[in-house]
C-alpha cells in the first residue's frame, strides 16, 4: 500500500502541473497513468503542432509543453505509475483507496482525477486468437527493445509509430512491416530511410495486407497474411507490434458514483470537487457553467483543487496564501537556496 497526499490520475498537461501545485504546498502525490509517458493529449494527438494560448509562451509544441511542465515539477521527486489504469476507488475511515489493474493500492485523503477524455487504449488486433498472446509475443507498444532482438518480428501499422519502431528495430531484429493500404501516413522521411532498407533487404514491406491467421502452440510461430486479391502469405514470426492508433474510454471512472454529466464530471467552480468530499476533478474531465476544454483552464482548476487538498491533507495546520517570489517555504521545496 502506497500513502501519499494525493493521488493524480492522468499524467496529461493538467495532472502535471497539479502536482506542481501540491508541491508547492508541500504536499507528495502519486501520479497513474495508463500510457507509457506523460503528457496526455499533447503527447498522443499533436505532440509536432505549436499551440498558441500558453500564458507567456507564445508558442510551444505539445512535446515542448510537457517536457517545461516536467521540467517545473523535477523538484518534487514525484513517482509516476505509467502502464497502470486505475480501476477502483473506495473510502475507507474518511481515506480513499486506490486500486489499479496491477493490483496496487494507494491511500490518500485526496484523489484528483485529471482523467482528460479518458484513457487511451490501443486499438487491437480483431482476431480472437491474438488475446492468447498479448503481453507475450503481441505487442501494442514497445516499452523495451531489447525483447526483439535477434527474433523475427511483424509490425502492423501505417503511421509514425509503426514506422518509428520499424525503422529502430531493423538495427536489432527481422523486421516485416504490414499496412493495409499502399500509402503510409507516417513522416515521409522516415518512409524514405525504411524504403533503403527494403532495397538493401534489411526490412520487408508488405502493403494491401492484413493479418488473417496466428498460429503457435505457447509461443506464437507464424502469421498469415491476405491481400484484397485473396491471395495469403505465411510468415514465420516470433513477435507481432500492432500500431492501429488509440482508442479514448472513459472506462471504470464512469463507475465511481460520481455525478456525471455525459462523459465528463460535474464539479463546484469553489475547489473543483465532485460530490464526493476529497475526489477533485479537473481538466477536460470535468464540467461546470462556462467551462472550456483548454488548458489554462485546466492549470486555474488544479491551483483552486490543491488547496482544498492540503486542508484535507493536513487538517491541523492553517493554508496560507504566499506568492513563490517572497515565500521561503516555497523556494526550498523548490530546491533553491533562501538567505
Ligand atoms: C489536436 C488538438 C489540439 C489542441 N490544441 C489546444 C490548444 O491549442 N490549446 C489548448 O489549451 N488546448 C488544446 N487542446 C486541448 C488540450 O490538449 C486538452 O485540453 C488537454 O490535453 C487536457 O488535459 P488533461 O490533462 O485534462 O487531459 P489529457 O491530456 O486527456 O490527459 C489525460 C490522461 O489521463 C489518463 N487516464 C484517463 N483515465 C485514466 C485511468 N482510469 N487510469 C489511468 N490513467 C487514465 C490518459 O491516459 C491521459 O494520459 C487540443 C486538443 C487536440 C486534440
Amino acid at each position: 500500500m502506497i500513502k501519499t497526499d494525493a493521488v493524480i490520475i492522468g499524467a496529461g498537461p493538467v495532472g502535471l502541473f497539479a502536482v506542481h501545485q501540491l508541491g508547492l504546498k508541500g504536499l507528495k502525490s502519486e501520479v497513474i497513468d495508463n500510457l507509457d509517458r506523460a503528457g496526455g493529449q499533447c503527447i498522443e494527438l499533436y505532440p509536432d503542432k505549436p499551440i498558441f494560448d500558453i500564458p507567456a509562451i507564445p508558442e510551444c509544441t505539445g512535446k515542448e509543453l510537457t517536457e517545461n511542465l516536467l521540467r517545473q515539477i523535477k523538484p518534487f521527486n514525484t513517482n509516476f505509475h505509467f502502464n497502470e489504469r486505475v480501476q477502483e476507488v473506495s473510502c475507507e475511515n474518511n481515506t480513499w483507496l486506490v486500486k489499479t489493474n496491477k493490483n496496487n493500492t494507494f491511500s490518500s485523503p485526496n484523489i484528483i482525477i485529471a482523467g482528460g477524455v479518458g484513457s487511451f487504449e490501443p486499438r487491437k488486433l480483431s482476431l480472437e486468437e491474438a488475446e492468447n498472446y498479448e503481453g507475450k509475443n503481441i505487442f501494442y507498444s514497445v516499452n523495451d527493445k531489447n525483447k526483439f532482438k535477434g527474433k523475427k518480428v511483424s509490425i502492423f501499422g501505417g503511421g509514425d509509430s509503426a514506422l518509428d519502431w520499424a525503422l529502430e528495430l531493423s538495427k536489432i531484429s527481422n523486421v516485416t512491416l504490414i499496412h493495409r493500404r499502399d500509402e503510409f501516413r507516417g513522416a515521409p522521411h522516415t518512409l524514405s530511410e525504411i524504403k533503403k532498407l527494403e532495397k538493401i533487404g534489411k526490412i520487408v514491406i508488405k502493403t494491401k495486407y492484413q493479418l488473417s491467421k496466428i498460429e503457435g502452440d505457447e509461443n506464437l510461430k507464424s502469421i498469415t497474411i491476405k491481400n484484397d486479391d485473396e491471395k495469403t502469405m505465411k510468415i514465420d514470426t516470433d513477435y507481432i507490434l500492432g500500431f492501429f492508433g488509440l482508442i479514448m474510454k472513459l472506462g471504470p471512472i464512469a463507475e465511481w458514483g460520481l455525478n456525471m454529466n455525459r462523459k465528463t464530471i460535474s464539479v463546484n467552480t469553489e475547489n473543483f470537487e465532485t460530490n464526493k468530499k476529497g475526489i477533485f476533478a479537473i481538466g477536460d474531465i470535468c464540467t461546470y457553467p462556462g467551462k472550456e476544454r483548454l488548458i489554462l483552464s485546466g492549470f486555474h482548476e488544479a491551483a483552486l483543487a490543491s488547496v482544498e487538498c492540503f486542508k484535507r491533507a493536513k487538517p491541523d495546520e492553517k493554508y496560507r496564501f504566499e506568492f513563490t517570489t517572497s515565500s521561503k517555504d516555497i523556494q526550498e521545496r523548490l530546491g533553491r537556496k533562501t538567505k
